[in-house]
């Protein structure tokens, strides 16, 4: 065994959470070791964020052309080549892969190829090779969940990393999980030409939305022709002759090739020494306090292992977080219902905040005010052909705390939404703000001008 490595923080996986931790605490001038088993960038580059909204982006190019002659184009969707797409999909990533690469080289962080394991409170070994830090940063990340007794294998069953693979458009697919991830699943594979239909055990879509906006995604899915089943937990898969077959309660069977599982992600975080050296876990994830420290000194954690929304910005925040907390600058704690949720299905859902429903148990009912502005109100939305809403919930004679919208491009929103929500704004201040005609965010500014009384192209 050779003699440990001794850096300021060692970084234990390198996804989003990690990476960004290992570039802020260089630029802070820590000296830095950054260990990944895999590929610099996790799953969000590799197996999430990225090509899923390139596939999705890809799914958004056939629609328009089926659809181009509503706006008088004449053109004709002759195929899908799905190697193409993947192609384009892949070169995405690589190209980001380099780039990420190229950062991590530039910026003097020690980068160690290995599965690395707990062996002290503070030191990672790798092949037998000991890195120690001052400060330790747990990052391992997430995997596909299934359920008990539902085995992925691969080609009939398969989780959200084979999907990214598959060299076909599935003719029909069931989704299991109606969450972020099914949902844009279903949506894509839809805008490719597959039959789906998604089964999902709560009551309805994107379940952890504010309620209006689940109701539009059903309606808008339905018009897409994207069937579903709600309130209907999955019971058995079987394989048949050409594919699957899912029963789900009360005894229905929905056929089709294949069965996605997209039922959430469980932390990374098995066997890896965490318990070993006390770190306080709770069904797998690592338990923090709101500075992301473990129960054990100086060991942090960031990401998907740690409870909360699982997205890569919140990883990223976190990252940079703990990398100042390292270096005594003293971040001010993140808040959770501050980071922005964005859902690229077609219809696109983004979010900030409370639901109307979370607010009203927060605040009382009698103290909280929503506003719900139709995008049929907005021009840039009619030129676009699309339908949906800026809904904004306030607490009476007080800030934002949620801003909820759907329809397309809606992500591309979510900016400013954002500013409003963590900067506590009131609806008489983002009134005055003036937005841009014609755009979506002009619906955010109508909103706005309504809930201060004033509205302009709407109803009060
Ligand atoms: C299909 C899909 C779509 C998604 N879309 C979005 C989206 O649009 N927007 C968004 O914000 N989020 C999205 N996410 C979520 C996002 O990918 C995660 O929140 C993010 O990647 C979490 O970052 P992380 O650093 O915690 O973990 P990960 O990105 O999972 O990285 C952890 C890293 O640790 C490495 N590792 C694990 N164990 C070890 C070990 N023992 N030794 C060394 N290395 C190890 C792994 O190889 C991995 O690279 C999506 C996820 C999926 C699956």
């Amino acid at each position: 065994m050779s003699e440990p490595s001794t850096f300021d923080v060692v970084i234990l996986g390198g996804g989003s959470g990690g990476y960004a931790t290992a570039l802020r605490a260089a630029q802070l001038d820590l000296s830095v070791a950054l260990i990944e088993k895999d590929k610099l960038g996790g799953t969000c580059l590799h197996r999430g964020c990225i090509p899923t909204k390139a596939l999705l982006h890809a799914g958004e190019v056939a629609d328009q052309t089926r659809d181009a002659g509503h706006f008088g184009i004449k053109a004709e969707l002759i195929g899908v080549d799905m190697a193409a797409v993947n192609s384009y999909k892949d070169g995405v990533v690589a190209k980001l892969y380099k780039g990420l690469q190229g950062l991590v080289k530039s910026a003097k962080i020690t980068y160690v190829e290995g599965a690395g394991k707990l062996v002290g409170p503070t030191t990672v070994e790798v092949d037998g090779q000991r890195y120690t830090g001052r400060n330790l940063v747990l990052a391992t990340g997430s995997y596909s969940r299934t359920l008990p007794g539902l085995e992925l294998d691969g080609q009939r069953v398969i989780s959200s990393e084979h999907a990214l693979n598959l060299d076909r458009v599935p003719a029909s697919a069931i989704v299991l999980g109606g969450g972020v991830i099914g949902v844009e699943f279903a949506s894509a594979w839809r805008s490719l030409g597959a039959e789906v239909t998604i089964v999902e055990a709560l009551p309805r879509l994107v379940a952890a939305e504010d309620e209006e906006v689940s109701k539009a995604v059903e309606r808008a899915f339905r018009k897409r022709g994207i069937g579903f089943k709600t309130g209907k937990p999955f019971e058995k898969v079987e394989h048949t002759d050409s594919g699957v077959r899912v029963t789900i309660a009360g005894g229905e069977t929905i056929e089709a090739d294949l069965l996605l599982v997209a039922v959430g992600r469980g932390p990374t975080t098995a066997n890896l020494g965490y318990e070993e050296q006390g770190v306080k876990m709770e069904r797998g994830f690592v338990i923090t306090d709101e500075r992301l420290r473990t129960s054990v000194p100086n060991v942090y954690a960031v990401g998907d292992i740690v409870p909360g929304l699982q997205l890569a910005h919140r990883g990223f925040q976190q990252g940079i977080f703990v990398a100042e907390e390292i270096a005594g600058q003293q971040p001010a704690v993140i808040d959770e219902a501050g980071i922005p949720r964005v859902t690229y299905s077609d219809p696109e859902v983004a979010s900030m905040g409370l639901t109307e429903a979370k607010a009203k148990e927060q605040y009382g009912a009698d103290k909280v005010q929503a506003y719900n502005y139709n995008l049929g109100g907005n021009g840039k939305s009619q030129i676009l052909r699309t339908q949906g809403f800026v809904k904004l919930v306030r607490v009476a004679d007080g800030p934002v705390v949620g801003v909820h919208m759907v329809g397309a491009r809606v992500g591309e929103l979510i900016g400013e939404a954002q500013l409003i929500y963590n900067w506590e704004a009131y609806p008489a201040e983002v009134a005055q703000l003036v937005h841009a005609h014609p755009t979506q965010n002009e619906a955010l500014g109508e909103a706005h001008l309504a809930l201060a009384g004033k509205p302009l192209h709407a109803h009060a």
